[in-house]
């Protein structure tokens, strides 16, 4: 069963520095570098996890330093395969 997260209003997120190989993460694709960073945990530790609303974030990539605005419907939901924080990963949705 998938757990659904709603997210709304402004929000202004820190990117996770470092990830735990394997456990699963919500975050985004940057818009200047393509690394995908994460900036939540998936609380369900599944990845059976879809985000919705109409939330806006507001983030700098940890990889380049660019800060930019994300949705909440282009969050990605992804399996961390290293500790780094950007990575070229397949998300799940
Ligand atoms: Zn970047």
């Amino acid at each position: 069963m998938t757990a659904e997260i709603e997210f709304r209003g402004h929000f202004r997120a820190t990117a996770l520095g470092m990830l735990q190989p394997g456990n699963w993460y919500l975050g985004f694709r940057c818009q200047a570098c393509h690394e995908t960073f994460a900036v939540l945990d998936d609380l369900t530790g599944t990845g059976e996890i879809e985000p919705m609303g109409a939330g806006v974030f507001e983030v700098a990539c940890p990889v380049c330093s660019a800060a930019n605005r994300y949705q909440a419907g282009d969050m990605l939901v992804f399996q961390s395969a290293t500790a780094q924080a950007g990575q070229d990963v397949e998300p799940n949705r």
